[in-house]
């Protein structure tokens, strides 16, 4: 199949828990020159004034929602997916798709061996499919903690809550493919960022070699 069939880069998934550096980790590729497609930074976006997204969310969730600048209300958000399940995941509902497909294509428009993508919440989403290899960034709760302590002013109840409302270590080691252990100092993340980076070129390669159909749709 000659090279020019393959439309798509590559894709790594990259996940992790609320406060265990994966921004710290993403930005360490993006500096290698590997693009990051983020979807939080896409969530962000598709909630700015004047976004269908935002009118949807406000139709389903209420109108409170907005401030006076038609601004999404970020922390009455939060407030009301941490208190309700259902909320969340009608929120989830309306949002998922529309990030799914923006950041399909941004890949798409990509030239690149390889891009990472962020998704915090692919253990969650259970959207395993959405990526051909997946790397964990991992760091140990009490670290987690200290540094959201220290990122954000989190309180320990703010904490607690927002850890419980993820995917466990274990449920989010057991997607990984590859795992960045993020407990120790960050002095020591870019030796191995730098490492993943070589493993990815080449197993890009491989992937990009082997196939026999294009490689256009990263998710399915
Ligand atoms: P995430 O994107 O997963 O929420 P971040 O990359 O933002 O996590 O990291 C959370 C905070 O912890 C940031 O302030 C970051 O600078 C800091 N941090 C990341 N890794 C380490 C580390 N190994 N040691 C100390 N602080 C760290």
């Amino acid at each position: 199949m000659a090279d020019t069939d393959v439309r798509r880069p590559y894709v790594v998934a990259l996940t992790g828990g609320i406060g265990s550096g994966k921004t710290t980790v993403s930005d360490l590729f993006a500096e290698q020159g590997v693009p990051v497609v983020d979807t939080d930074v896409i969530a962000h976006e598709l909630v700015a004034p004047g976004q269908p997204l935002l009118a949807s969310i406000v139709s389903a969730l209420g109108q409170e929602l907005l401030d006076a600048y038609g601004r999404l209300r970020r922390r009455k958000l939060r407030e009301m997916i941490f208190t309700s399940a259902e909320t969340r995941a009608t929120l989830e509902s309306l949002m998922h798709p529309r990030i799914l497909e923006e950041a399909e294509r941004q890949i798409l428009a990509l030239k690149a061996p390889y891009c990472i993508l962020v998704i915090p919440l692919l253990a969650e989403s259970g959207n395993r499919d959405s990526a051909d290899r997946v790397l964990v960034v991992d760091a140990d709760t009490a670290s987690r903690a200290e540094r959201l302590a220290a990122r954000d002013g989190m309180t320990r109840t703010q904490i607690e809550a927002a850890l419980a409302a993820q995917a466990s270590r274990d449920q989010r080691l057991a997607i990984a493919d590859d795992i960045i252990d993020n407990s120790g100092e960050k002095s020591s993340l870019p030796q191995k960022v730098s490492s993943l980076h070589q493993r990815y070129l080449s197993l890009a390669d491989e992937w990009r070699r082997s196939a026999d159909e294009p490689r256009t749709v990263p998710f399915g």
